[in-house]
């Protein structure tokens, strides 16, 4: 039998997430009432453990995607490669965001999710929903410092590719910082490598708060939109996403799933495909064998504007929005939530449950009542872990898709089941175990 320290990063996350998943549902059954479970275990050891782990993934984020992007990019012999990898990258997002879109809408309106419910109505004050005007005009930052102190990506992104750009035309001096950011790319991780060892316990103690406060009920009375959006979430997740990884990439879609597992795991246990950034990255680069060129540029931009996962979730309630008040869409209205939600996507920030409040912009744009949303907050916590995994899903295959297509590949890494396994030990012949 093999014990734990012999088992891969993954199977150790999954088996962490069930025992949390199964712990916060017994506590949820027969503890909720106790005030010292809810004070010291619910709210307190699984509060402290959760949040402990999500500010440490964050904490690597701004410096990852800053060091990995300028020494990315400072990599480049050539720099209209980048204006074309970066339209192509762009565009490729918003079209597996349009298709996810389409998807949501069709099904929604062959299952009729919301027909016949008798929902009582309720009240929900939409928070504003960020302009998408603000995500273009915000796009160069007045203050580097600042973006990088508020985590604002697309202007870290930005200041990166700048920074990047001039340290190929710099000469010896540049290739001497190109050095320095080469090293301490390295340093940074070997960073995420530590914080990656104590994610079974974070996620233990986010699945079990998760379940000890939310409980089943929640889901019955929208068990089929809930289904609905976890089916076309599924649905898009393998079928879209392998049709392009056969036919456009030319790669195993199993050998990629199979790769992505740990980044899948972690995005739904934090429900932010920014926290994940630091393992997509890994896993991106040592693990499928995309270089560092391309990833680090399509990785953090992916998981910044591109959230295929999230745009199901707001096609699928618009129309079970409308269902339930009884308000008929037409193709007009349609074809305006895919373009609405497709823009929703790229102004969604990658934490936890803003799918919900672009939403309310999608809505308005076909007159939909944005109290609406109060209907579908109930399942929203657990809608978000799946869209999540969805969204570095989509960023990931991206990735593949772009660096194929620009001759960064490295297909016999992608091709070695055991290269780069990241923060995971494998096993040596003799019992022993050693990092890889
Ligand atoms: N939690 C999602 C993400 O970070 C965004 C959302 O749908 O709310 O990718």
């Amino acid at each position: 039998m093999s014990d734990t320290k012999n088992m891969t990063l993954s199977s150790r996350i999954l088996i962490a997430m069930l025992s949390g998943a199964v712990l916060g549902f017994l506590i949820n059954e027969f503890g909720s009432g106790v005030a010292w479970i809810n004070g010291y275990i619910t709210e307190g050891l699984f509060e402290v453990v959760g949040k402990i782990f999500i500010a440490s993934l964050k904490m690597l984020v701004v410096p990852l995607v800053f060091v990995s992007l300028v020494c990315g990019v400072s990599s480049l012999q050539d720099s209209t490669k980048l204006g074309t990898m970066g339209l192509k990258t762009i565009l490729l997002y918003l079209f597996t965001t349009g298709i996810a879109v389409a998807l949501a809408i069709i099904a929604a309106i062959l299952v009729g999710p919301g027909e016949g419910a008798n929902f009582p109505t309720q009240d929900y004050t939409a928070k504003d929903a960020p302009p998408l005007i603000n995500t273009i005009i915000n796009i160069v930052p007045s203050n580097p410092i600042n973006a990088m102190a508020e985590g604002k990506m697309l202007q870290v992104i930005v200041f990166a590719v700048l920074f990047g750009l001039a340290i190929t035309q710099a000469g010896e001096k540049g290739q001497k910082i190109a050095q320095f950011f080469q090293n301490i790319n390295e340093v940074i991780m070997k960073m995420v490598t530590i914080i990656m060892k104590l994610a079974p316990y974070g996620v233990f103690a986010l699945i079990a708060q998760l379940m000890a406060t939310l409980g089943v009920e929640s889901i019955k009375p929208l068990i089929k939109y809930f289904l609905v959006v976890v089916f076309v979430l599924l649905l898009h997740g393998s079928a879209t996403y392998t049709l392009l990884l056969k036919f456009v990439a030319k790669l195993n879609p199993l050998i990629f799933l199979k790769k992505m597992r740990a980044v899948q795991l972690f995005a739904f246990s934090t429900a932010s495909s920014g926290a994940t950034i630091p393992v997509t990255m890994e896993t991106v680069t040592k693990r499928l064998g995309v270089k560092n060129s391309v990833a680090s540029f399509t990785v953090p931009l992916g998981a910044t504007i591109n959230m295929d996962g999230t745009a199901i979730m707001q096609g699928v309630a618009t129309v079970f929005i409308a269902q339930v008040y009884g308000i008929p869409l037409g193709l007009t209205e349609y074809l305006v939530v895919i373009l609405t939600a497709v823009l929703a996507s790229v102004g969604t920030a990658a934490v936890p449950g803003v799918g919900l409040i672009t939403l309310a912009m999608v809505l308005q744009q076909v007159g939909l009542p944005v109290q609406g949303i109060a209907l579908i907050i109930g399942v929203d916590r657990l809608l978000d872990m799946v869209r999540t995994a969805v969204n570095v899903t989509g960023d990931a295959t991206v990735s593949c898709i772009i660096a194929k297509n620009e001759g960064d590949f490295n297909m016999d890494t992608f091709n070695d089941p055991k290269a780069g396994l990241l923060f995971e030990e494998v096993n040596l012949p003799d019992g022993e175990t050693a990092k890889s």
